[in-house]
């Protein structure tokens, strides 16, 4: 049987095409042709272009638009806060650290 995949909805597609255009480094571009983007996955998620898209900070727009929709939550939610999660025990790492230096 195939795995199932996780499809992102359409409306948040177009969302998620003006998203990325905020975060053009760069005006002119022909690797995407102005776009943004290279491509949409099969899970419907834009391929943001590398060469003039800030992706980290398309990324964190990203999470914090996911987590304003309860819908998307609910798809994505779960791996998004993980990421998070595993963030903050390393910061918490370091801190103890310090504090026994
Ligand atoms: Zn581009």
């Amino acid at each position: 049987m195939k795995k199932e995949i996780k499809r992102l909805p359409e409306t948040y597609l177009q969302e998620a095409k003006k998203m990325v255009l905020k975060h053009k480094k760069k005006k002119k571009c022909n690797k995407c042709f102005d776009r943004g983007y290279l491509g949409i996955t099969e899970e419907n998620m834009l391929i943001p272009c590398t060469h003039c898209i800030d992706s980290k900070s398309l990324f964190d727009e990203w999470k914090a638009y996911v987590k304003t929709i309860p819908e998307l939550s609910e798809l994505y939610g779960d791996s998004l806060e993980e990421k998070e999660e595993e963030k903050e025990e390393k910061k918490e790492f370091k801190k103890e650290k310090k504090n026994w230096e």
